[in-house]
């Protein structure tokens, strides 16, 4: 980067807009948000959100971008404000688990299969290690205020199309999330709708993930005296409005494996969409004299790449 500082449009202020841009206003660019929901209301509000293996594509950057996070979620664990802690926990399955563990899960220093009597009923197959949790609403907003901090402007407005964009600024970064199947017609990405329900935590200290194929299954995240229950996965829907069965369903196999969440005080339930697409779409495209990079598709695991991804974004946006 040389000369007068350059002005960057990011669009999107999920968690990949956000960290993206943390990172370029820091490196000293101009850096405006344009985004149709402020962080709260995205679907990153509503990840769990775990730091785990991920199932993205292409795997020989994924794994980098992993690894970086990882580093960075670390770090960040140690700093108050942030919303960001390790926890023990437990990842089980009822059937079988693979025996070859992704590239990742060396990241894991006290990774180790579960003893037969630490799975929950009907459980055969699992797994403990200390991983990072990430409380979403207090991490988007810990983003917010360190991207404020070092100048960033964020405004709610909607962009109507690449040509608005390029029309602003020269440098724009895509965070779109499932909003790109409309902001560049890409219809290879798809949303995968999920929904939670955060109670009032009764004291549960430990993560926990059941492993499935099914679309539902039970996982339950501590922040605090918030506790986010899961999960579904519903792909292609798009109605963001909680359903009453899946709360239920949500409810019930999450009690099934700890029966004081029968009577826990339900805060709020909420959903989100996962931007599902082939491959994440991480690179540059010049259009009308503008240099777009695009940074979305990361499906489940948006949280788990973000600062790997953002890194690479930010270089692209600002290599000449
Ligand atoms: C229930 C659930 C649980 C999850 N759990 C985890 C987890 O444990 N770990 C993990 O790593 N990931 C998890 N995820 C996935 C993760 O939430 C996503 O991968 C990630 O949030 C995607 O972030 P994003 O910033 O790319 O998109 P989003 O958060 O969707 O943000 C997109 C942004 O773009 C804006 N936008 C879109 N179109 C326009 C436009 N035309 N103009 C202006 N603004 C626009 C939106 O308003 C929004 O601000 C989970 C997701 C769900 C739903």
């Amino acid at each position: 980067m040389s000369g007068r500082s350059p002005r960057v449009l990011v669009i999107g202020a999920g968690v990949s807009g956000l960290t993206t841009a943390v990172l370029l206003a820091e490196r000293g660019c101009r850096v405006r948000i344009r985004t149709t929901e402020y962080p709260g209301e995205t679907t990153s509000a509503v990840a769990g959100a775990i730091w785990g293996p991920i199932s993205l594509a292409p795997r020989d950057r994924t794994v980098a971008w992993a690894r970086r996070s990882h580093g960075r979620f670390l770090e960040l664990a140690n700093e108050p404000g942030t919303g960001v802690h390790l926890a023990l926990g437990t990842v089980a399955s009822r059937e079988p688990i693979a025996a070859k563990r992704p590239e990742e899960t060396r990241l894991m220093t006290d990774l180790r299969a579960c003893e037969p009597g630490e799975l929950p009923h009907g459980f055969t197959a699992g797994a403990r290690a200390t991983l990072p949790l990430i409380d979403m609403p207090r991490y988007l907003d810990y983003l917010t205020r360190r991207f404020r901090e070092a100048g960033g402007e964020l405004l709610r407005s909607q962009v109507p199309s690449l040509s608005d964009a390029a029309g602003e600024s020269r440098i724009v970064v895509n965070c779109t999330g499932v909003g790109a199947r409309e902001l560049v017609g890409d219809a290879g990405v798809l949303p995968v709708l999920g929904q939670h329900v955060v109670v009032e935590n009764p004291g549960i200290a430990e993560y926990f993930v059941e492993l499935s194929e099914s679309g539902r299954w039970a996982s339950y995240m501590p922040h605090g005296d918030r506790l986010v229950l899961g999960g579904v996965a519903v792909p292609y829907a798009w109605d963001r409005v909680p359903d009453g069965e899946v709360t239920a369903g949500i409810l019930r196999r999450c009690a099934e494996i700890r029966p004081e969440l029968r009577d826990a005080p339900v805060r709020e339930e909420i959903v989100g969409l996962r931007p599902r697409s082939e491959s994440v779409r991480l690179k540059v495209e010049h259009y009308e004299g503008a240099r777009i990079v695009h940074n979305y598709g990361h499906g489940g695991d948006g949280v788990a790449v973000s600062w790997g991804c953002a890194h690479e974004a930010a270089e692209l946006a600002t290599d000449e």
